[in-house]
């Protein structure tokens, strides 16, 4: 039997062991942490995620997604809060499409449940990779609690160890030619957590993301399964507005009491919960190659996003789904399934990172804005009107399995085409949905 060795047993790390356990590898999967299904531990990032079509195409392949399925929360679209409390409704996609909220902690404790009940694949926890053979499949491992080092040698070594892997840093990043970039934004999180009402009630529509777009900032939420939503306030690091400006509990209260009035309304006790969270950083990383020798970087250690889109862990999950497309390819041959992987994906880690950092700058400076707003809704009318011609850009990366480098291409082509033809009609406002703008788009097509 074949051996497999898997870095991280993280969302991606253990999802990927159901797919090589279901091919018959034997494999082994080193997590530096304890077992989350034990232990009482944060996995350190955002505490629920927004799961979408991508995802699920690669959790359905080797039959997990039915188990994730219960514990999903479907949010058919955004609900802004502006500072007076009004609400405005924004679908996602089409009627029927929606985005699901997902606990990180639950997806992951299912995953390694599944992953060990196929019976090839066992997880030690407490193990750090310290260092690795590329080419010779060898990981060395340290025991978090014991000191103790060992290593393991196996036929392939896939690195899912996340943005900050220690393959690729400690191994990867040695190698002759190795390209390398970490870039982080002047932005930073903090996740509060917004308990449910008394009786267990959501104080939120619990089927939409809710956004508080303040310009320069803004506080999101999605629930969670018991009734409460974790909240998460993305904010610039520095400045007038800014994390170091609220560094006392009085500060942080009149924050929220005039920034978010609605939310504030809510959680009147936001200063003693601001300090359950830490504040994170925020960071893109790309690099290039993504595997040598036995070993491949997948997930997060490939590719590390910010997290705009909503996409980091499905476009970590459609790795699983191209390396499976690819290993139907070419059988046992792994050079050539390798080779493929990084030339095939690079590409849509590229993309991702790309469409990240432009839904960054609309979630952050153009959610609000009125022609924005309208933009998205001429779009949406035309699409309707000619399927086959006009895919709205969410809805590419968000519901289907357009490659993100394509997606990302078209969006610019199309966010081009709108601009011109919004240009000229002066009074674009009234005449959005007339036949008249219909063929100044059909024209530029
Ligand atoms: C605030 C925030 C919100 C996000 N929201 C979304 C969202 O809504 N939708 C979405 O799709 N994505 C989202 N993401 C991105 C998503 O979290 C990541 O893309 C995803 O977690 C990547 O999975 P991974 O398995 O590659 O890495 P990780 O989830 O980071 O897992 C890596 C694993 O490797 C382990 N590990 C690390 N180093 C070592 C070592 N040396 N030895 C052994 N084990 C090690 C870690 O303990 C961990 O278990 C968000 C990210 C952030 C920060």
């Amino acid at each position: 039997m074949k051996t497999a060795t898997i870095v991280g047993a993280g969302l991606v790390g253990s999802l990927w062991a159901v797919y090589l356990s279901k091919a018959g590898y034997k494999v082994k999967i080193f997590e530096r942490r304890p077992d989350i299904r034990k232990a009482e531990i944060s996995a350190g990032k955002s505490i629920n995620l927004a799961l979408s079509t991508r995802g699920w195409k690669a959790l359905d392949a080797v039959g997990v997604g039915d188990e994730i399925r219960k514990i999903a929360i479907p949010m058919t679209g955004r609900i802004m809060h502006d500072m007076e409390g009004n609400l405005t409704y924004q679908p996602y996609g089409k009627e029927g499409q929606a985005i699901y909220s997902v606990s990180r902690g639950g997806v992951n404790a299912k995953m390694m449940d599944i992953a060990e009940e196929y019976g090839n694949a066992k997880i030690f926890y407490n193990e750090k990779c310290i260092d690795t053979d590329l080419e010779n499949g060898i990981v060395y491992l340290e025991n978090t609690e014991t000191g103790k080092k060992s290593e393991v040698q196996s036929d392939l070594v896939f690195a899912a160890d996340g943005a900050f892997s220690a393959v690729r840093y400690n191994a990867m990043q040695k190698l002759d030619r190795f390209d390398y970039s970490q870039k982080y934004i002047e932005d930073g999180y903090r996740e509060i957590l917004l308990p449910a009402n008394e009786d267990g009630s959501y104080k939120l529509d619990k089927n939409a993301l809710h956004i508080w777009p303040r310009g320069r900032f803004m506080l999101i939420a999605l629930a969670n399964e018991d009734g409460s939503f974790t909240c998460t306030l993305f904010m610039p690091f520095k400045g007038e507005k800014s994390f170091e400006t609220l560094t006392s509990k009085e500060a942080v209260d009149n924050f929220f009491k005039t920034t978010f009035p609605d939310f504030y309304n809510m959680m009147p006790n936001i200063a003693d919960a601001w300090e359950d969270h830490p504040l994170s950083s925020l960071a893109i990383v790309r690099c290039y190659p993504w595997t040598h020798g036995k070993t491949a970087l997948m997930g997060d250690a490939a590719h590390a996003t910010v997290p705009f889109y909503g996409q980091g862990m499905n476009c970590g999950f459609e790795d699983c789904t191209v390396m499976w497309e690819l290993m139907q390819k070419h059988g046992d041959d792994w050079n050539k399934i390798f080779e493929d992987y990084q030339l095939l994906r690079k590409p849509d880690g590229d993309g991702v990172q790309d469409l990240s950092l432009h839904n960054y700058h609309v979630m952050r400076d153009y959610v609000a804005d009125p022609m924005f707003l309208l933009q998205k809704k001429i779009e949406a009318h035309f699409s309707e009107k000619h399927p086959d011609k006009w895919m709205p850009l969410y809805s590419q990366v968000t519901f289907s399995h357009i490659r993100y480098s394509e997606a990302w291409n078209t969006g610019q082509k199309q966010d081009a085409i709108m601009k011109k033809v919004m240009k000229q009609f002066n009074d674009i406002e009234n005449v959005w949905d007339s036949e008249d703008v219909e063929k100044a788009i059909l024209n530029e097509l």
